[in-house]
């Protein structure tokens, strides 16, 4: 007997079982580079690099000047008769392929917008074995290629390469970078600004999509050594560690320094009232060099400017190391509930994620508010000067969180955008929970009625390439990727093992690069579990979630005998199942069923032990699923 009937059970089902238990998914075996685990293989490689930098900001002609001494490590069992380099500032010259592609109407990163941009390469000379050569570069578009008149040889042979150049700073950096006018003086924030190496990897070998816009950087790891000269009345902040401050900083400044490296509580290094003021500089006229290094490290960065109001903290590693948090932000941005907090913000994230999944591996990381809504560079993150309160805790969060993923676990964000902003989104959550108490809220579970709305209307995958997006659907990249492991976390597998697995894939990845199947094989073995189906239906697909409940009958029609559930999968995604059983009596159940009763058909029949009528059976009562349609999710008794 069929007691009540939900007005949408009607719903002809569209599941396919063999689309998501799918045989062939993922199949091949592992290699010896990259194991079937997912774990680097025993003959795992990757290419290394070191820079030596020097570059010159002209504030009058708004240029840098630069020249670059790259040590290159050809590590692959290949040899090499030409080496590819990122020419990132090509972006703003105006026949750039990110030109071409950037709608007439514009688009967040504008580089439509700059006329005089790109790189100015003045020579560019290889060193080998003892000799220099000049190389006549081929540069297309944001590469350049280096045709060399002999081969490097594989498995650990060195050369060196050597370019000289400059680029005229763009006002607005397709948000990455750029210049931002203030009340006391222009904030520089450089990135994108020497010549790299593109990546060499066993997967494509030279990886070498060309920057457009969204899509953002691979990058090898190395050591930096790099020196900036800018005029002696600007601060600098960058990546890694200030090697001279004696020679830029005066004696009170390295004394508020050395107060601030043994304090949680935030110390100003220049106060407000001190901007422009000529006793905050060791030299009044003239150029100054800062002299910054950074060990193992995939980029850097860095900002200037005379507006800087300076301020920094301790920072406190779970090993007992200790090491410091800045913020330098103009004027504009200075109130409490603003960057007055900054130094905290990141002093607190930097803990949270240290203590959590990887213990940052630097000293130093400052918070620079400038022209960039949101930008992530090891070390230093560039975020929007005129947001505060919960806005600017998520942007730092966010943005420092970066340095978990890519700059720690060095995906390739050109190609798998879901890797970086995903991953990063799904920790930032986190986070944001364990901050102050809880002062910005949960957001770990609020946003799962808003995906589904997304999930609704999203044409492309998460594995599509970011310059293939609809740029109406890359905010799928954070959400969708976020979402799906909070799911994974805490309806599928559970909080421990997900946990266990995850750390072990940012332990098995950290400063190597990661492929999207070394993840879902790391967590299937580690989690121990073939999670295909999710990998598949999450990642691959656009498929939506409408599990709904089509009947409730009773054994020999009585319900103290017990009652026949039937539940059904509408839509092509398959997940596991939470029920909320009532009954009359007052009885009220939780049960969960796993996702393999999917593996049967589109519709599931089960017993639950009633005593007494139901009164209702509402299907993921606490919102952790993307169901589409949530009216047929509840049925109650007439
Ligand atoms: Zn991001």
């Amino acid at each position: 007997m069929i007691l009540s009937q939900n007005t949408f059970a009607q719903d002809t089902s569209i599941y396919d079982k063999n689309q998501v238990f799918d045989p062939l998914f993922m199949t091949h075996d592992g290699t010896e580079f990259r194991s079937a685990n997912g774990a680097p293989g025993p003959k795992y490689w990757q290419n290394s690099v070191n820079y030596n930098i020097h570059a010159t900001l002209d504030e009058k002609d708004t240029l840098i000047n630069g020249n670059v001494t790259i040590n290159y490590t050809n590590n692959s069992p290949d040899e090499l008769k030409y080496l590819w380099l990122q020419l990132d500032q090509n972006l703003f010259n105006p026949d750039s392929r990110g030109a071409a592609t950037t709608l007439v109407t514009g688009d967040r990163f504008d580089v439509k917008g700059y006329k005089k941009g790109g790189y100015h390469i003045q020579s560019a000379t290889v060193i080998y074995k003892g000799k220099t050569y000049k190389i006549d570069p081929v540069i297309t578009d944001t590469r350049m290629q280096l045709r060399l008149p002999f081969t490097v040889k594989p498995n650990g042979d060195k050369i060196d390469v050597k370019v000289q150049y400059s680029f005229s700073i763009p006002e607005y950096g397709a948000d990455r970078m750029g210049r931002l006018y203030t009340k006391n003086g222009v904030v520089y924030q450089l990135a994108q600004w020497y010549p790299r190496m593109c990546v060499y990897d066993a997967v494509k070998g030279w990886n070498t999509l060309p920057y457009m816009g969204l899509g953002e950087f691979y990058c090898d790891y190395g050591d930096f050594d790099y020196y900036v000269t800018v005029p002696a009345d600007m601060i600098v902040a960058g990546s890694g560690d200030l090697q001279n401050p004696e020679q830029v900083l005066t004696a009170t400044e390295i004394k508020r320094l050395t107060e601030a490296r043994k304090s949680d509580s935030t110390v100003f290094i220049v106060k407000e009232n001190e901007i422009g003021d000529k006793s905050t500089r060791p030299a009044e006229k003239g150029m100054l060099t800062w002299h910054f290094k950074m060990h193992n490290s995939r980029d850097v960065s860095w900002t200037a400017s005379k507006a800087f109001i300076w301020d920094a903290a301790r920072i406190n590693f779970p090993s007992g190391r200790k090491g410091i948090s800045m913020a330098v932000y103009p004027v504009e941005s200075k109130c409490y509930d603003a960057y007055g907090r900054a130094t905290q913000y990141l002093k607190q994230s930097i803990e949270f994620y240290s203590k959590t999944y990887f213990e940052y591996p630097w000293n130093s990381a400052v918070a620079v508010a400038g022209v960039a809504l949101g930008m992530e560079y090891p070390g230093i993150i560039f975020c929007s000067y005129r947001i505060g309160k919960a806005n600017l805790w998520h942007d730092i969060t966010h943005e420092i969180g970066h340095n978990w993923f890519p700059m720690i676990v060095g995906s390739n964000e050109r190609r798998y955008m879901w890797m970086d902003e995903g991953m990063n989104t799904f920790i930032n959550g986190y986070a944001s929970n364990a901050f102050n108490h809880g002062e910005y809220g949960d957001t770990t579970n609020r946003s799962i009625l808003g995906m589904a709305r997304t999930m609704m209307r999203a044409k492309d995958p998460l594995m599509t390439p970011p310059e293939s997006m609809s740029l109406r659907d890359y905010g799928q990249y954070y959400s969708k990727t976020a979402v799906g492991l909070n799911i994974l976390r805490n309806s599928v597998i559970g909080p421990d093992r997900f946990d266990y697995a995850f750390k072990t894939y940012i332990d098995r990845w950290a400063f190597k690069h990661p492929q999207p199947n070394d993840f879902f094989r790391t967590m299937n073995d580690a989690a121990g579990e073939d999670l295909n189906w999710f990998w598949k239906e999450w990642f691959y697909e656009t498929w939506k979630l409408d599990q709904s409940v089509k009947s409730v009958k009773y054994v020999d029609d009585n319900a103290a005998n017990g009652a026949l559930i039937t539940i059904e999968n509408l839509q092509q995604m398959a997940l596991p199942v939470t029920l909320q059983i009532t009954e009359e009596n007052g009885n009220r159940n939780e049960l969960k069923l796993p996702v393999e009763v999917w593996q049967r058909d589109s519709e599931w029949t089960f017993k639950y032990n009633s005593t007494s009528p139901i009164t209702s059976v509402v299907l993921d009562p606490h919102d952790e699923l993307p169901d589409i349609n949530r009216k047929n999710n509840t049925w109650k008794s007439k």
